[in-house]
């Protein structure tokens, strides 16, 4: 790991390597031939990504293969499961038809769960006819959710993304849009949303003038309902130089400006895994430069295995935001897709790092919530593992649902030491059902008749 200083004159040159590169990494040449053979057949199904940044200046080489940067964005062989790998490798080496080699690759994917939590039937709104509006997403009442079509790639992929089916170049498992006419006539039928999420991929891979093209409608008097503009973002770890670059860089901090003097809440939700990522002189230079602006930032992730599965590197991510004024938002539960048993962690073990690494911060960095679970009928969180009436169960709480009536409703589930999501859980106190089980399944229902 090289540190970096950065010259705004000189600022390096946006490179990525891809699963057809993974030969011309001269890091990877250090590794055994082995580790790069499984990189290249789980690269195969799994997307990958990485640019020339990350891999100089982000992972400590001599601490890989545990290096947690390194794991956050390269492919690792526990990744497939063990038949996947095996087909695969066996596929390679018998040097199947390219047809065949593909049909395996589609074939393993549709297993891995693309789209988790209903995203495709439940949350694509649909139009009049019924017909789904792409590129939007609408679960709860006061938020929208936008990709837009030239944010749908990253910067760096990490290897545990749960929108990784965006990135695998099928167009039938994308969810964007290039018009911003689909938002915009959207959320005029829509005074009930006060949010709008721009989300991807990275909607910071877009230029500024793109993201403007989305952006400036909204501040229209037309659109006084939407008080909140949210952009996600890994940017500000694996390509800084986007929010310093003296052109681009600029043009978007004046847009940011704009937004702002319009009277809207604008807010980068930063993607930060580890406290590792808040060292490089341009990321703590690009956090500088946008909290100039005004500009709110908070930040997120899910707890990984491999990756941040530890107490004492949640308590130093949080402390390490709040110092450099980002407000820790979220801690999420690995979502039940792709690589998922690889990155798993218990809800029981999820739930204990969280607790343990609160109690070792001050109540300024206690401003995560988690751990949360963005399920299907909603994002629940646990609060914790108690024993009630003689029985040992979880609490939960809908931090959002698909019907804001069940928010903040604490409900119980049995304890399940395995357990690593919602659909593992059963109700607690011999109830056969959660309480609310009945109109979820009736949402299901209707939303399906009108998809029909
Ligand atoms: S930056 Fe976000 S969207 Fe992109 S690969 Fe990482 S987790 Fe996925």
């Amino acid at each position: 790991m090289n540190a970096i200083h950065f010259d705004s004159h000189t600022l390096p040159t946006f490179e990525v390597y891809t699963a057809r590169d993974l030969d011309r990494i001269p890091q990877l040449q250090r590794l055994p031939d082995q580790m790069r053979f499984e990189m290249k057949i789980v690269s195969a199904v799994l997307p990958f990504r990485v640019n020339r940044y990350v891999v100089e200046h982000l992972i400590d080489w001599d601490a890989v293969p545990h290096d947690p940067i390194f794991q956050l964005t390269f492919p690792q062989r526990g990744m497939l499961a063990p038949a996947h790998f095996d087909m695969l490798a066996k596929a390679l080496q018998n040097r199947t038809s390219p047809s065949q080699w593909e049909a395996t690759i589609q074939r393993i994917r549709r297993e891995l769960n693309p789209h988790p939590a209903g995203q495709m039937e439940l949350n694509v709104p649909r139009d009049d006819e019924g017909n789904p509006i792409e590129g939007l997403q609408h679960k709860y009442p006061e938020t929208v959710l936008f990709f837009p079509a030239q944010g749908q790639t990253c910067h760096s992929y990490c290897t545990f993304c749960f929108r990784w089916a965006q990135f695998v170049g099928d167009k039938t498992l994308r969810i964007a849009t290039s018009q911003a006419r689909q938002l915009t006539e959207y959320l005029r039928r829509h005074p009930e949303v006060t949010d709008v999420l721009f989300t991807g991929g990275d909607p910071m891979v877009m230029k500024t003038a793109h993201l403007a093209a989305y952006l400036e409608p909204l501040l229209t008097p037309e659109f006084a309902h939407i008080r909140s503009i949210r952009i996600g973002t890994k940017a500000l770890t694996f390509w800084p130089f986007r929010f310093l670059d003296p052109n681009e860089g600029d043009a978007l901090m004046r847009l940011f400006e704009r937004v702002m003097a319009a009277g809207k809440h604008l807010a980068i939700m930063a993607h930060v895994n580890h406290w590792r990522e808040l060292q490089a002189e341009p990321t703590l230079l690009a956090i500088e430069r946008l909290r100039t602006t005004g500009v709110m930032l908070r930040a997120q992730a899910p707890l990984i295995r491999h990756i941040n599965d530890d107490p004492q590197i949640w308590a130093k991510l949080w402390q390490k935001e709040v110092e450099l004024g980002i407000i820790p938002y979220y801690m999420f539960v690995e979502r039940d897709t792709g690589a998922k048993s690889h990155f798993a962690v218990t809800l029981a073990r999820a739930w204990e790092i969280y607790r343990q690494a609160a109690s070792r911060v001050s109540g300024l960095a206690r401003t995560v919530r988690g751990p949360s679970m963005s399920a299907s009928p909603g994002k629940v969180e646990i609060l914790g593992v108690s024993t009630i009436a003689g029985e040992k169960v979880f609490s939960l709480r809908f931090l959002q649902a698909r019907n804001p009536r069940w928010t903040y409703r604490p409900f119980y589930a049995q304890f399940d030491a395995s357990a690593t999501w919602l659909d593992h859980l059963k109700p607690a106190f011999g109830e056969s059902e959660w309480f609310w089980h009945d109109e979820y399944r009736r949402m299901i229902t209707q939303r399906q008749a009108r998809a029909a």
